[in-house]
């Protein structure tokens, strides 16, 4: 199959109303893919010499001198097929190496992350969506995989990639996880972590009684252990404490890694306590980790919750200082219990202390970044087309205080300048206010469901309108954004 052969028959006499993916462009055997792009759609095109559909399903057929075309739909059924011809398309498990995630709500992103990870070290999680995510952009875990597999095949990349099933509390919606292939699981216990702040001493004498009955956690009294040239121990109400907090909610992961460790051969496991009111402190981070080894669950990533503020789609707010000295003495932690990755959430736009987290966890880390992507897709939408821009804005504004409620955010909704004063030209700086970026950031799914009395949506169809439209500006905003985020980590 000579590719310019088929460019120059298939855009002379099919090419109208269609623009060609060059990127894409990939043989096997004695027939040739790729991806096209109509007026509304994109289409999946197959050509060869014969009239063998290949397992597609195919929507209509041409024949041009010797060359069948079929146009398929980016079904599912077709990704299906395609991820069997090409395995690349398949995720596999990250393990060991150091590792970036990039969650994508809109689900039309990952030719814009892969250009981001162009020429980067670190190994990509291109498909990232969190069970909370997935509730409210109403997608689905297979939606998630293929949205992810077609971006890939648009772009022509062959290398790796990784599937994070994100913040899984669940086991019904880890077995459904499983099921799609995803190859990174993520747990969240969240639900049995206890805060000390809302129990009484006597409360949290008695559940350590209960906790004690389960097992002699008593034993850690004993161990030392030898943290970044300082010596660490636990006393006795320090070790109740961590117990009262973490016991229920790492038995809980046990259980949970046990149901994949049935499933799956090979996998990356987290977990993340990084969604409790209080940090992690390096005593708690190891009694957590002398747990997980106890019950021998093995697991790549761990993500704590550190010091400061870390809110969605803004940068760092706090001590810098308290938050480098407090990652080195984590990085040392994971280092001394067999080197996990530590993990950081929350991780779009926190510039000012990526360096920090790349240093002391020597670059063997892991960061997640979702919702930045959305912001930069909003922010295109402002660009151009203010009118729908402004009304996502006055939706959001309306949707804020009730959306807000599972987020931690401290949104100051009175920094928000009155829109209808603004003119056009000057809608894309909001995005420089961080009380901008969250109130985008965290109204996604009210905005993406919104409907009016007919039933039809209020803007997720313009929205996905606009942001075909202008995909290529996407794509290199999202490069450029993501770009320095992996910059400034050291990749
Ligand atoms: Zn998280």
């Amino acid at each position: 199959m000579d590719k310019k052969e088929v460019f120059i028959l298939f855009n002379e006499h099919l090419g109208r109303g269609y623009s060609i993916y060059e990127k894409s462009f990939k043989t096997k055997g004695n027939f040739a893919l790729f991806m096209v792009k109509g007026n509304k759609k994109k289409e999946l095109v197959l050509t060869s010499k014969t009239d063998d559909k290949k397992g597609f399903d195919v929507i209509k057929k041409d024949k041009i001198k010797d060359y069948y075309f079929h146009f398929c739909e980016l079904s599912h059924k077709n990704a299906d097929t395609l991820k069997k011809i090409f395995p690349n398309l398949n995720p596999i498990p990250c393990l060991n190496k150091a590792s970036f995630g990039t969650g994508d709500r809109l689900g039309i992103t990952t030719p814009g992350h892969l250009r981001a990870f162009d020429n980067s070290k670190l190994f990509p999680f291109l498909a990232q969506q969190s069970v909370r995510e997935n509730e409210r952009t109403r997608r689905t875990w297979k939606d998630v995989l293929n949205d992810v597999v077609w971006g890939i095949f648009q772009e022509g990349y062959e290398g790796e990639f990784g599937a994070d099933a994100d913040h899984i509390k669940e086991e019904k919606d880890l077995l459904e996880a499983i099921a799609e292939g995803f190859t990174m699981f993520t747990i969240d216990p969240s639900d049995h972590v206890r805060e000390l702040s809302k129990l009484s001493e006597n409360q949290k004498n008695e559940i350590y009684q209960e906790i004690l009955k389960k097992h002699n956690v008593n034993k850690y009294l004993e161990k030392t252990y030898k943290i970044d040239g300082k010596i660490l121990n636990f006393d006795e109400k320090t070790l109740r404490d961590a117990a009262v907090v973490y016991f229920d909610a790492i038995e809980h992961v046990e259980k949970m890694y046990k149901v994949v460790k049935k499933k799956v051969k090979m996998f990356d496991f987290e977990i993340s306590v990084d969604e409790t009111e209080t940090p992690t402190s390096p005593l708690f981070h190891i009694f957590i980790v002398e747990e997980l080894r106890r019950r021998n669950v093995e697991f790549q990533n761990l993500a704590l919750r550190f010091v400061g503020d870390w809110q969605k789609g803004i940068d760092y707010i706090g001590d810098i200082e308290e938050f480098r000295k407090e990652i080195k003495i984590h990085s040392e932690i994971a280092r001394n219990f067999g080197g996990y990755k530590l993990s950081l959430h929350s991780g779009s736009d926190k510039f000012s202390v990526y360096k920090y987290f790349s240093e002391s966890t020597e670059g063997f880390f892991h960061v997640k970044t979702a919702g930045t992507s959305y912001l930069e897709a909003i922010k295109i939408i402002a660009i151009h087309s203010p009118e729908l821009y402004r009304k996502i804005h006055k939706f959001a504004l309306k949707v804020f205080n009730k959306d807000k409620a599972s987020y931690h955010v401290t949104t100051d909704l009175s920094k928000i300048p009155d829109i209808d004063l603004l003119k056009n030209q000057e809608l894309p700086k909001l995005f420089e206010i961080d009380s901008v970026r969250q109130l985008i950031h965290i109204t996604y799914g009210s905005v993406l469901n919104a409907r009016n009395e007919k039933g039809e949506y209020l803007f997720r169809d313009n929205l996905y309108k606009i942001m075909f439209d202008y995909e290529e500006e996407y794509y290199d905003s999202i490069a450029r954004h993501i770009g320095k985020h992996l910059e400034l980590l050291g990749y």
